[in-house]
């Protein structure tokens, strides 16, 4: 093995013992162990088991590719080309025309039950789906044929996985997710706009090492990715129990890094590993939230692109509750800092709030609008 690390190391540019810790770093994202680790890279570093990947792109940004080619330690998308062989993909092609659609037909017939499709974009089926088509063919019937032999089928994005942005109403092209036009057939669903692109590469990963998927949860997504809500694991959520909330974009609550629920945050009804993984780099990145911008819950299909954006998410857990004094009111009458502050409120907030879900009030917007 020592032979395909050096040589992994050369093709990367990242040291052998950076590429371990990357492994690691995605096996504990999957909730495997550090052995299942070593595995990962040294299925990686075996360039002869790469598979064939075809990516075929609908209705979409390409913001999911784009999204993967903008993350870091390793490339991610050097790592992806190390690790599979993608022998189609429309952005990143460097032909065009007849001769690539040719050498796509010819890939599908020597890899037929072995390669991986990825499916990018929502897939239009109105009027026999003549709203997207590639080299004459609808995206329909590219991604019934392509399907028709793949080992696996990963929709990558909100679009290909439920019809995202484009199936929102009235969805004049009858746009639908990948595994809407593919009955019988598991499509791994790796949500979001854009999705995050570690959880696509661990995925594949796992694939890659195991020949399985990972576990599924009852919307084929990834448990590892999006077994938790957004709010379970939210920087702000001390706020958000402390019923310390922004109420306008640039106010003294949104100034001070406050909860963004009341101004339209869908954290509390929208499952993905966003606040754990960020976006950009692994832990050292980015995320909406972090930066100050509610979260409208591109991930969840029945959320993303369906609820406006300033309306009160559903909180799935509880309500913070009516009774909190407002900021200015808090700072007035106990002259506190906006430290002590913050510590007080969480103190009020817990007696507060324990009685709160005792008597079960439940999130509603009503009851959620009248709130501080
Ligand atoms: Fe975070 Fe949004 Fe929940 Fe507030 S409502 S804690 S900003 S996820």
């Amino acid at each position: 093995m020592k032979g395909d690390f050096e040589t992994l190391e050369k093709r990367l540019g990242v040291s052998r013992r950076d590429f371990l810790k990357y492994c690691t770093g995605i096996a504990a994202s999957l909730g495997l162990s550090t052995s299942d680790a070593i595995a990962m890279a040294e299925a990686v570093a075996k360039p002869k088991k790469r598979p064939v990947v075809i990516w075929l792109h609908g209705q979409e940004c390409t913001g999911p590719t784009e999204s993967l080619l903008r993350s870091e330690h390793p490339t991610l998308d050097r790592l992806i080309l190390e690790m599979v062989s993608l022998e189609y993909h429309q952005t990143l092609d460097s032909g065009a025309g007849h001769k690539v659609e040719h050498m796509k037909e010819l890939s599908m017939k020597e890899n037929a039950g072995k390669y991986l499709l990825v499916v990018e974009g929502a897939i239009p089926t109105k009027d026999g789906g003549v709203y997207c088509k590639i080299a004459g063919t609808t995206m329909l019937d590219h991604t019934i044929e392509a399907a028709e032999h793949a080992a696996a089928i990963i929709a990558f994005g909100s679009c290909a996985s439920w019809g995202g942005v484009q199936s929102a109403s009235p969805n004049p092209t009858g746009a639908q997710g990948a595994q809407s036009v593919l009955p019988g057939k598991t499509v791994v669903n790796i949500p979001g706009c854009p999705p995050n692109p570690y959880n696509f590469l661990a995925t594949v990963m796992h694939f890659l090492t195991f020949g399985t998927l990972p576990e599924l949860d009852n919307q084929n997504r990834p448990k590892f990715a999006y077994g938790r809500l957004i709010h379970e694991n939210c920087e702000r959520r001390p706020h958000f129990d402390a019923g310390r909330f922004a109420k306008e974009f640039g106010d003294e609550g949104h100034k001070k890094g406050y909860c963004l629920y009341k101004l339209g945050c869908k954290g509390p009804e929208t499952h993905a590993n966003c606040p754990a993984v960020e976006f950009n780099d692994i832990g050292g990145g980015t995320w909406p939230i972090g930066v100050g911008h509610p979260c409208f819950g591109c991930a969840e299909e029945g959320v993303g692109f369906t609820k406006p954006l300033f309306s009160l998410a559903d909180v799935k857990t509880h309500t913070p509750p009516n009774q909190f004094p407002t900021i200015e009111q808090r700072e007035e009458t106990s002259g506190m800092t906006a430290g002590a502050a913050a510590v007080g409120g969480a103190a009020i907030g817990a007696i507060v709030g324990a009685a709160a879900v005792a008597s079960k009030k439940l999130g509603s917007s009503e009851s959620s609008d009248s709130q501080e």
